[in-house]
C-alpha cells in the first residue's frame, strides 16, 4: 500500500499535482533561444540525479498528490535508457499522464519503445518548416529527422502530440499559419508560445509577439472555436474550422495563467524550482545524498512551497528574478 501525505497546496490554495522532471541540461540542438549563446558549462554527470534518485522524488511526490509528471531536458533522448526511466516512473501508483517534450530528433526511432515503457503523451519543439531557418535557429540541419519524428509520434498511439512553436517578431512570424496548412488532417495540437526571458537567451521585449497579434493574424485566414479546458491548463485551446488540427495559445507574457498554477520543477541537478521564473530553490540531491528521509525531503518541499508567488513578476524584471538559463530548467 503507497504511504498517502497531505496534498502539495500552497498559500493561494494552487494545489500542485503536476511534477516536471529535468532529466539533463544536455542537448543536440543549440537553440538560440533556450540556451546561452556561449560558454554553456554542462552539469557534470555526478552532480545529475540518477534514476534511482528521480524514482525516488517522483514516488515521494506522488505520495503528495503528484498524478501527472513529464519528463524534459536539455533534450531528454540524449540520456541513456531514458526508456527504462519511463518504465519505472509507470509503475509508481497515483500517476496518470506520464509525458515527454523532446526536440524529437530521436523520435523516428524511439517513440515506439517510449510509448510501449508507458509514456503517454509527447510535446515536439518545431519553430519553423524552412530547413534554413531550422538552422538559423537551432544550429543543426535536422529539420526532416524531426518532421519523421512527428510521423513517429503519431504512428506511436500517445495519447496526446503537441507541436511546441516559440514565436519570435521578424523570425518565424512569418510561418503561423504554415504550421496549421502542414499539419491540417493530424490529431495534433500546435501550441503558439510566447517568446519568454531566459538568462543569456537574447530576450528583448521587441522580440515578443504577443498572443493578441499572434491570434489576430491565424484569425484573419482561419475561424477559431474555443475549447474549454481545466482552470491549470497552460494553452488557451481552439479548433480549427475544417480541420484536426487544433491550436493552442501559451500566453504567459501578456495573459498569465498563473492563478491555477499546478507546477513545481525538478531540475537534472536534484534543485527545486516552484515557478519557473523564481529563484532556483533547495537541493533534494544533496538532502538525499546526506541521508534525508522521505519525511525530511517531504518537509523541505513544503516548505519551498509555501514560499511561491502567486503570480510572476512583469516581464522586465524576469530577467532579475530567474537564475538559469532555460536549458538548465526544462520549461
Ligand atoms: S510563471 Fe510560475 S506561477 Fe506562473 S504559471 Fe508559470 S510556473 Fe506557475
Amino acid at each position: 500500500m503507497p504511504t498517502v501525505r497531505p496534498p502539495l497546496v500552497d498559500r493561494f490554495g494552487r494545489r500542485h499535482n503536476y511534477l516536471r522532471i529535468s532529466v539533463t541540461d544536455r542537448c543536440n540542438f543549440r537553440c538560440a533561444y533556450c540556451m546561452p549563446h556561449e560558454d554553456m558549462e554542462w552539469t557534470a554527470r555526478s552532480e545529475i540525479l540518477s534514476y534511482e534518485e528521480i524514482e525516488r522524488l517522483a514516488r515521494l511526490f506522488a505520495e503528495m498528490g503528484v498524478d501527472k509528471v513529464r519528463l524534459t531536458g536539455g533534450e531528454p533522448t540524449t540520456r541513456k535508457e531514458l526508456v527504462d526511466l519511463a518504465a519505472k516512473l509507470r509503475r509508481i501508483e497515483g500517476v496518470g499522464p506520464l509525458l515527454l517534450t523532446t526536440n524529437g530528433d530521436a523520435m523516428g526511432s524511439m517513440a515506439g519503445p517510449l510509448r510501449e515503457a508507458g509514456i503517454t503523451g509527447v510535446n515536439l519543439s518545431l519553430d519553423t518548416l524552412d530547413p534554413g531557418r531550422f538552422f538559423d535557429i537551432t544550429h543543426r540541419n535536422r529539420l526532416d529527422r524531426v518532421l519523421v519524428g512527428i510521423e513517429a509520434s503519431l504512428a506511436a498511439g500517445f495519447d496526446s502530440v503537441k507541436i511546441n512553436v516559440v514565436v519570435m517578431a521578424g523570425v518565424n512570424d512569418d510561418e503561423l499559419c504554415d504550421f496549421i496548412d502542414r499539419f491540417w488532417d493530424c490529431p495534433v495540437e500546435v501550441r503558439y508560445i510566447e517568446f519568454m526571458p531566459f538568462l543569456s537567451n537574447g530576450w528583448q521585449e521587441g522580440k515578443l509577439l504577443p498572443y493578441a497579434e499572434i491570434r489576430k493574424r491565424i484569425e484573419a485566414k482561419h475561424r477559431l472555436t474555443p475549447i474549454a479546458t481545466d482552470k491549470s491548463a497552460v494553452a488557451k485551446e481552439f479548433a480549427v474550422e475544417g480541420a484536426r488540427v487544433r491550436v493552442g495559445f501559451i500566453t504567459s507574457m501578456t495573459d498569465d495563467f498563473c492563478g491555477g498554477c499546478n507546477r513545481i520543477r525538478l531540475t537534472a541537478d536534484g534543485r527545486l524550482k516552484v515557478c519557473l521564473f523564481a529563484k532556483t530553490g533547495p537541493s533534494l540531491r544533496d538532502a538525499m545524498r546526506a541521508g534525508a528521509t522521505d519525511d525530511d525531503l517531504a518537509e523541505t518541499i513544503r516548505h519551498a512551497l509555501d514560499g511561491k508567488w502567486a503570480g510572476h513578476p512583469p516581464m522586465n524584471q524576469l530577467i532579475q528574478t530567474n537564475d538559469r538559463p532555460m536549458i538548465s530548467i526544462g520549461g
